[in-house]
């Protein structure tokens, strides 16, 4: 089986091989490879040292910053190629990290350290696939497998249980009976992983295809990660199918709206999405969506980015069609007048009238609120006329 890969990877195995270090690409890669993916990025992994990595590429830029680990970064033409020393893991105490990291000359004893047999596979162009944990006939079959003991394996790492569960369900593949069991057994682990590394791994697994499976059949442990939910509802898969991350995932909460903001809490999500969800969700089922004046009322109360969630929120719940999307758009490129900017009068000109301090803002929110129910048009002179004779 032969490989292309990039001309700036080759040259990397090319000099490590020459200078005697065997030297492969493997993880991710390969596995994409095998798949007829094309990768985001090549991980090489190689029996030289860091000081003898360093060595080969001695007229290259190299960066150091994951050099405790034993990856070195070589610098090529401005890619970052992560240049990585066989390697083994020391004794997890923490189901997170190796309290320490040793090198070793013998790759397979590195592809053991590696999480899912799929992605312990490594490939060089001069000896071909090493394979020692039968990567390949699982990616034939679609199965994900951990390598060795999956319940030792998950206690050293607990993180592997999600990005177990995100690679079946970004390819299709089922998860190995023996994975599967270890998977829910151990989930009580994954308190110890860092909300960051679980909402990346959270999101990742919610955008794939293959998503709806995964979140049914192993609701538990996502919710043991979920701030709180009580139950994992999910929409019909049709709808959800089409549906985009921020719908997918506020899908889950319509039943207990309140679990959203302690989720966002526990998760350390970025706070745009905590108020924006929120927002999303407390208007559920409070708007007719199929009515210009209530669209424009909710514009009004929300801001447009909110109502377009609302709105695709509503669809993949079934309880709307994307006509109300076509609706939206129209009244916004009609330039629909819902906020006090859009009024064809300004504070000033309110001032003028004899008008100041906080009755300013009140005679602009009432005329935006006679403007949207159409008891005026949202031109200057009717404006001021109307507040003449007092609204
Ligand atoms: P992705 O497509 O998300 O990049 P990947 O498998 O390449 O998937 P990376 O996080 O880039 O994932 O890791 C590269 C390789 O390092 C993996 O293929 C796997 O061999 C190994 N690896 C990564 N994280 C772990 C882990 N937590 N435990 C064991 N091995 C891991
Ligand atoms: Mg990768």
């Amino acid at each position: 089986m032969k490989f292309s890969l990039p001309n700036d990877v080759l040259m990397i195995i090319d000099r490590l091989d020459r200078a005697g270090f065997p030297a492969d690409v493997v993880g991710g890669s390969v596995r994409d490879m095998l798949l007829g993916r094309s990768p985001d990025d090549f991980d090489i992994t190689t029996s030289a040292t860091p000081d003898e990595i360093k060595g080969v590429f001695a007229d290259f830029r190299t960066v150091d910053t994951g050099i405790r680990h034993g990856t070195v970064g070589i610098i090529v033409e401005g890619r970052v190629y992560e240049t990585t020393t066989y390697r083994v893991d020391g004794e997890y105490l923490d189901s997170r990290h190796p309290e320490s990291v040793s090198f070793t000359r013998n790759i397979e004893e590195d592809l053991a350290r590696r999480d899912f047999t799929v992605n312990a596979i490594a490939y060089s162009p001069t000896h071909g696939i090493c394979d020692p944990f039968g990567g390949r006939a699982d990616l034939e079959k679609g199965i994900i497998r951990a390598v060795g003991d999956p319940d030792l394996r998950f206690s050293e790492d607990a993180l592997r249980i999600l990005r177990g569960l995100r690679f079946s369900a970004t390819f299709g593949f089922e998860i190995e009976e023996k994975t599967a069991v270890a998977i829910r057994e151990k989930a009580y682990l994954l308190k110890k992983v860092s909300a960051e590394r679980i909402w990346v791994e959270l999101r990742k697994t919610i955008l794939a295809p293959h998503s709806y499976g995964v979140l049914k059949a192993y609701s538990e442990v996502f919710l043991s990660v979920m701030g709180g939910l009580k139950e994992l509802e999910l929409p019909s898969e049709e709808a959800y199918a089409s549906a985009d991350l921020l719908s997918r995932l506020l899908s889950l909460f319509v039943s207990e709206p309140g679990a959203f903001d302690l989720f966002c809490q526990a998760l350390k999500t970025d706070s745009h999405i905590r108020r924006l969800g929120g927002s999303i969700l407390s208007s559920v089922g409070k708007y007719d969506l199929t009515n210009g004046l209530s669209l424009i009322r909710a514009l009004r109360a929300l801001g447009e980015e909110a109502v377009r969630g609302l709105i695709k929120l509503e669809i993949t719940l079934g309880n709307v069609k994307s006509d109300s999307l076509d609706l939206l758009d129209s009244l916004l490129t009609r330039g629909v007048c819902y906020r006090i900017s859009d009024l064809a009068v300004s504070g000033g000109d309110i001032m003028t009238l004899g008008i100041s301090g906080r009755d300013v803002g009140l005679a602009l929110e009432k005329l935006l609120t006679a403007v949207i129910e159409g008891r005026v048009k949202n031109e200057r002179d009717a404006l001021v006329n109307l507040l003449r004779k007092g609204i």
